[in-house]
């Protein structure tokens, strides 16, 4: 079956169209500046070059037709539109309600609606790209995968907020974790590289991209993540802060008189290991070239990044009570023997040794740990289309 896998968000979605049988990528693409001026949508049929085409998006249904049109017409196009088997939707935030993925029905969207307050900027942009595709392809079944689902089998120990207990009950504050779809994927596929099942493996993922998270998988199951209420929390990331004790949004308010939102943005989009380099850059590339230049910022933001890991490496390991493996994944995880070498080279409080050699790989799977090594370090890279895909075959 061929699946239209959607990633939308306030102003861009993303797409990919994956053969469910052979899990082919037969098309990806990309629109961009949906709602301003300039949008345009870049797209990749397999096997052939990039195309760009710039066309008024005023909204996302416009944004789903012109998807639509990229992946039927009949000059470069690669399916007929009756051929669309079913539609997978990335949805941020999923509560409490939804541990797993599921079939979208009226009940669905408004259980999504329910929880939008925990991802103001995301979960109504996901209800739009589901209601376009409902729109531009009426009777095609819509699944929704949850980005919190994954993290859902989290003990209260480990989701709770030392909060009074009635801001829990009264608002749903509470951890929920993020990245959930590539924490699965990568903990299952690990097991699969490791030939054994994921029900007797304690397993650490690391997903390092510009957002970062790492999580805990005891069993096939996550006990423990690093993000919290909001993508906010756990490691230094990007731009983002990580873990600060909360006193500094006041301490900063009232130094800077600035207001709520100021320092919200600040700890969102200043921060993180962008903040730390005094601005050089969000980018690993650039902070690692920075690194190796002597740039005083550069090794402090990403000293910094790999120690704040290394942290959560080690409260994991006593939340498993044993590591069986550790995986690095997404942007930084996959492709940096740099930052993967500064973090493994600390690990012999779990025996954990890195053979450098190995270690000498970008974007593919691998082990990298020493033979005498206790513990297993590799590179799985991710691939949540392609879960999102497989859950939606499955369920319809
Ligand atoms: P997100 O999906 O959260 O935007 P990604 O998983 O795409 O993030 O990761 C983006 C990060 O990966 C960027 O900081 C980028 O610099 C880093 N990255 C990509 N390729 C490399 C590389 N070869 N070496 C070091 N860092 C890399």
């Amino acid at each position: 079956m061929k699946i239209l896998v959607i990633n939308c968000g306030s102003s861009s979605l993303k797409f990919q169209l994956i053969d469910s049988d052979s899990e082919a990528v037969i098309c990806k693409g990309l629109c961009e500046r949906i709602g301003i001026d300039g949008s345009q949508i870049v797209y990749t049929p397999e096997g052939k070059d990039k195309i760009t085409k710039v066309s008024p998006m005023p909204d996302h249904n416009r944004a789903i037709e012109l998807v639509i049109e990229a992946l039927t017409n009949s000059e470069n196009g690669v399916v007929k539109l009756s051929e669309i088997g079913a539609v997978g939707h990335r949805i941020v935030h999923g509560g409490e309600k939804f541990t797993k993925s599921v079939v979208i029905n009226e009940e669905v969207m408004k259980a999504i609606e329910d929880v939008s307050d925990l991802a103001p900027l995301h979960n109504p942009a996901n209800l739009i790209g589901i209601r376009a595709c409902q729109k531009a392809m009426p009777g095609v079944p819509m699944v929704a995968v949850f980005d919190t689902a994954f993290h859902q089998t989290m003990p209260e120990e480990a989701y709770l907020y030392g909060l009074p207990y009635s801001y829990y009950e009264k608002y749903g504050i509470r951890r929920y974790g993020f990245h959930g779809t590539s924490h699965s994927y990568v903990s299952k596929r690990a097991a699969k590289i490791l030939g054994k099942d994921a029900s007797d493996l304690n397993i650490i993922v690391c997903h390092l991209g510009n957002g970062a998270s790492v999580s805990a998988v005891k069993g096939g199951k996550c006990i423990d993540t690093s993000m919290g209420l909001t993508p906010l929390e756990g490691l230094i990331m990007g731009t983002r802060t990580g873990d600060i004790d909360p006193s500094v949004v006041e301490f900063i308010m009232k130094k800077e008189n600035s207001s709520v939102a100021d320092v919200t943005n600040l700890l969102n989009k200043k921060s993180g290991v962008f903040g730390l380099s005094n601005g050089l850059s969000s980018d690993f590339r650039d902070l690692e070239d920075g690194y190796v230049k002597g740039d005083a910022g550069a090794k402090r933001a990403v000293d910094a990044f790999a120690y704040r890991v290394l942290k959560y490496i080690g409260s994991y390991s006593a939340a498993l009570g044993s590591v069986d493996a550790i995986c690095f994944t997404a942007g930084v995880g996959e492709n940096s023997s740099f930052v993967r070498k500064l973090i493994c080279d600390r690990l012999s409080f779990i025996g954990g040794k890195l053979d450098e050699e190995a270690n000498d790989v970008h974007g593919k799977e691998r082990i990298i740990s020493a033979s005498d090594s206790k513990v297993t370090l590799m590179v799985v890279p991710t691939n949540e289309e392609l879960a999102i895909a497989r859950d939606t075959a499955a369920l319809v």
